[in-house]
């Protein structure tokens, strides 16, 4: 592995190189940088190498990096949100890709008014119906989406998913695909798309140019940008110099 910048550059260009194969314009995928468990010094690496967006996934972990590194870059939470969370998720978050429950929406939406906030956000589906795995299922997606309509903080882009761990990338593609056309049925239902562009987020380090040729807007990758992450709390700081 190179340096961080290095990795951005060689994940930028299979970028570019996976939306062309498929005719799509490489400016319509951009890169989250999931930071999870990464230090702030990797964060900082990868904003002086010109990236703009970052993935978090634990909110106290998020709170601490946005407290040091501040609002200059956008912030996607990608993790778990549990409901007692969504006040504090409201506060700190540019966009919260893994919506999948009413109550969610209900916490975020009082704290996002109290704040005279709007918060971009995309429902999370379980597209491949793992029972471990958060997200609502695919049939039950447009429920949710035009509960969502109710919210006048909540800015609907679109669909995230998490297809279930497999070691080729390509048995994934049946599931990008799924998520591309619930994406494309809910946005002929008026559901999806009234903010521009309908949003896909899917792929990773090791899927991410199979979901961009299946339609993939945002692709979180983290390990092959910043390489193997630090081991969970208690151990892992922000800042292990200090
Ligand atoms: C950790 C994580 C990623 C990044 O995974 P890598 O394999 O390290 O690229 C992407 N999406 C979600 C939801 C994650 O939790």
């Amino acid at each position: 592995m190179g340096t961080v910048a290095e990795n951005i550059e060689t994940i930028r260009a299979r970028i570019r190189a996976a939306a062309k194969r498929v005719g799509r314009d490489p400016r319509s995928v951009r890169l989250v940088a999931v930071s999870k468990r990464q230090p702030l010094a990797a964060i900082r690496e990868a904003m002086a190498a010109g990236q703009m967006v970052f993935g978090e996934n634990y909110l106290q972990e998020a709170q601490e990096k946005v407290a040091a590194l501040g609002q200059v870059v956008t912030w996607h939470c990608i993790g778990h949100l549990q409901s007692n969370k969504a006040r504090s998720a409201a506060e700190i978050f540019d966009c919260i890709e893994t919506l999948d429950r009413l109550k969610l929406a209900k916490g975020l939406e009082s704290r996002l008014a109290e704040l005279g906030k709007t918060m971009l956000v995309l429902v999370q589906v379980n597209v491949g119906g793992e029972a471990q795995k958060a997200g609502v299922a695919p049939e039950k997606a447009g429920q949710l989406c035009r509960e969502l309509q109710q919210f006048p903080h909540l800015i609907l882009q679109g669909l995230m998913t998490m297809p279930p761990f497999v070691a080729d990338p390509e048995e994934s593609r049946v599931c990008f695909r799924r998520l591309r056309l619930l994406g494309e049925e809910l946005a002929a239902q008026g559901l999806l798309g009234r903010h521009g562009p309908v949003q896909l987020s899917m792929g990773m380090s090791g899927d991410f140019e199979v979901a961009i040729e299946e339609g993939a807007t945002l692709v979180r990758v983290g390990t092959a940008l910043f390489g193997n992450r630090s081991p969970g709390a208690p151990k892992f700081k922000i800042n292990p110099g200090m």
